[in-house]
């Protein structure tokens, strides 16, 4: 597991979006980065989900968070440009984003693909994070110190048959953090790097082993660590890695 022990307080006073918040890695991201001291911006399609994680957010006594419903999957450029003029008008600048709502699709080959499929699943784990990206980017800018953090996968470094959509999705996001991190750099305080969670007890990892047992991985509370990291300022000088949460990394 990536090891690093974040102080209390790590993340005071920052706005942060968390995509996929309401359950699963999200989920627990957004706990994490709101018991930091994180305002959370809550975004996800599922309404109920994301009502249940703002009470416990707020049942903890965590400052209070924002929820953001939006299908990733049918959003267009409007819902976007309005999702980030009402993040101005409520706080005027954004300090992180966290790209993690995924799809998985279809487990089959590529010959067999339902081409419908293939289109959702890059809508989602490709599109939707770049039209967020470049919409929010100038609520970055006015971030003293912003970190974007995009989701991979093991798949999306080294291609595996019959994981189709999602592994090429997950090769084209980690592109994605290359390139505007190498077109950031330099010229911006905004940090773009990537996270490979590593198997991890959620529902989407039960759907694609349906045998395995559950209890083999970590759950999303223990790979928090990388997360932590990524977002607050001791990460400040890194840029453009694709790193491994359950990796022996350490900072
Ligand atoms: P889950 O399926 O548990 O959660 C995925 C989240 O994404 C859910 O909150 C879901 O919302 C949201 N989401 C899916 N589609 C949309 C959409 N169209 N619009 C908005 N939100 C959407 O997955 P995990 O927590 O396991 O995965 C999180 C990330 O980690 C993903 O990017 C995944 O690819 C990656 N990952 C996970 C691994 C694992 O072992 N778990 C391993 C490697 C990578 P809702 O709940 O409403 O459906």
């Amino acid at each position: 597991m990536f090891s690093y022990n974040a102080p209390e307080g790590l993340l005071n006073d920052r706005i942060i979006l968390v995509t996929g918040a309401g359950d699963g890695i999200g989920r627990a991201a957004a706990h994490a980065y709101a018991a930091h001291g994180a305002t959370v911006i809550l975004l996800g399609r599922t309404l109920e989900k994301l009502e249940r994680v703002y009470d416990e957010l707020e049942a903890a006594g965590y400052p209070q968070p924002a929820i953001a419903p939006l299908n990733l999957e049918t959003a267009v450029e409007h819902d976007y440009i309005e999702l980030a003029n009402q993040l101005e008008e409520t706080f005027g600048r954004l300090d992180g984003i966290l790209h993690n709502a995924g799809l998985l699709g279809v487990l089959t080959s590529i010959e067999n693909y339902d081409p419908i499929i293939w289109q959702q699943v890059m809508q989602v784990n490709v599109n939707a994070p770049f039209l967020l990206t470049q919409t929010l980017l100038p609520l970055l800018h006015r971030s003293q110190d912003a970190s974007i953090i995009f989701t991979s996968s093991g798949v999306g470094r080294k291609g595996r048959a019959h994981w189709g959509a999602y592994a090429v999705s997950k090769f084209a996001t980690e592109g994605m953090t290359q390139v505007l991190a190498d077109e950031l750099e330099n010229i911006s305080q905004v940090r773009i790097n990537c996270i490979n969670p590593g198997a991890t007890r959620t529902a989407m990892r039960a759907f694609a082993y349906p045998a395995e047992m559950p209890e083999k991985n970590p759950t999303p509370e223990q790979i928090m660590p990388l997360y932590l990291y990524l977002m607050g300022p001791d990460s400040a000088q890194v840029n453009g890695q694709s790193l491994d949460a359950q990796g022996d990394g350490h900072a």
